[in-house]
């Protein structure tokens, strides 16, 4: 991977962007992170909401349930799933609403999966469920369309450009000896194809100190309008949980995490997941067409009924399950509660 990684930066004289970084190291065919290892649960390298507790795919499937009937209940829509992972969320959502039938037999469900080595593992869970798979979202159905995405967007390549005394640098990766490291180069001083999105100079309004980190997600944007397209054309709605901010923190919010620890995002690379912060502002400022919300995923799971399913899951089971539940529930709404954002979308 290494060698991989060298290469390119050789080939683009001697930098590459933090995207074309992450690109290769989380979705390259044969060394990339999520194309060849389970990254998650218990057992991988970190643990997501779905993973945590039935509560979060049960308050989901209330969210869907509900917005469906806001769209007028579509006799055909499609329930679109990015980045389903283990496939847990979706198998939550079917057992909760495969009691509705009305629902259910207006639903298709299509799930968005990049890595071959992933859509396999979760076509085995799914077994005997009518489900479609699909490696992007050009070719859904044109009906109503629900999305869903969890911990989806934060996985996508970001760039980071770093403002000093009126001037605009990018953060790229160069080799360093037998490694890699990040620099800071200068913009003017390289090739057009590194100008700076406009979304980044109109930060330079809010009188930005010298070292301030803005990131970008151009991936991000781009599918997020696509589905926003999709919903104008056709009616639906989105629900994107991840981890993210409204107001930018300025500064860098990389990640790499291996077995539930942080790591140098450089090293290990094709072996630990790499993520950024979701910049949710940036999000909602590129959509036109559609209204849009932003809760922390603790509103949003009171909101949809947590606090009476976690109280119905507690009766009739002894005190060790009890707390167990509850701590689950807890998890959810207090350690991730903040952090974790909601973002609500509406034709
Ligand atoms: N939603 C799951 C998994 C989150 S990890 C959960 O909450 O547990 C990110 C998931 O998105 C993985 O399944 C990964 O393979 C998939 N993924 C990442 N980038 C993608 C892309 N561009 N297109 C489709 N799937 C992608």
């Amino acid at each position: 991977m290494l060698a991989y990684i060298h290469e390119l930066i050789d080939k683009n004289q001697g930098s590459i962007s933090i995207s074309s970084f992450m690109n290769a190291a989380l979705y390259h065919k044969e060394y990339g992170y999520y194309m060849k290892k389970l990254p998650f649960g218990r057992d991988g390298d970190f643990i997501t909401a779905p993973e945590i507790s039935q509560l979060f795919g049960e308050i989901i499937a209330i969210w869907v349930m509900h917005t469906w009937e806001q769209l007028g209940k579509p006799p055909k829509f499609s329930l679109v799933e990015l980045g389903p992972g283990k496939g847990t969320l979706i198998h939550d959502i079917i057992r909760v609403t495969k009691k509705y039938r009305d629902f259910f037999s207006s639903m298709a469900i299509h799930l968005v999966e990049i890595s071959p080595s992933l859509q396999r593992m979760q076509k085995e869970k799914l077994k005997g469920l009518d489900i479609n798979w699909h490696e992007d979202i050009n070719n859904l159905p044109k009906q109503p369309t629900i999305f869903l995405a969890n911990e989806f967007f934060d996985a996508l390549p970001i760039d980071q450009f770093v403002y000093c005394n009126g001037k605009w640098y990018e953060n790229r990766v160069i080799k360093q000896d037998n490694e890699v490291s990040f620099q800071c180069l200068i913009l003017e001083s390289r090739k057009k194809e590194s100008c700076v999105p406009a979304s980044v100079t109109q930060a330079t309004n809010e009188k930005l100190f010298n070292g301030a980190v803005v990131e970008v997600c151009p991936v991000g944007v781009e599918i997020l309008k696509k589905l926003e397209e999709k919903m104008v054309s056709y009616r639906g709605a989105a629900l994107i949980i991840d981890y993210g901010y409204v107001s930018s923190p300025y500064k860098s919010t990389l990640q790499s995490v291996k077995q539930h620890k942080y790591v140098n995002s450089l090293e290990n690379i094709g072996n630990s997941d790499i993520t950024a912060l979701v910049n949710f502002q940036a999000l909602r400022d590129s959509l036109k067409h559609v209204d849009c919300e932003i809760l922390t995923q603790r509103e949003f799971l009171y909101l949809f009924g947590i606090k009476e399913r976690t109280q119905a899951l507690m009766e009739n089971v002894g005190n060790e399950q009890k707390n167990r539940i509850f701590s689950e529930c807890l998890r959810l709404t207090e350690n991730m509660g903040t952090l974790f954002k909601a973002m609500l979308i509406r034709s």
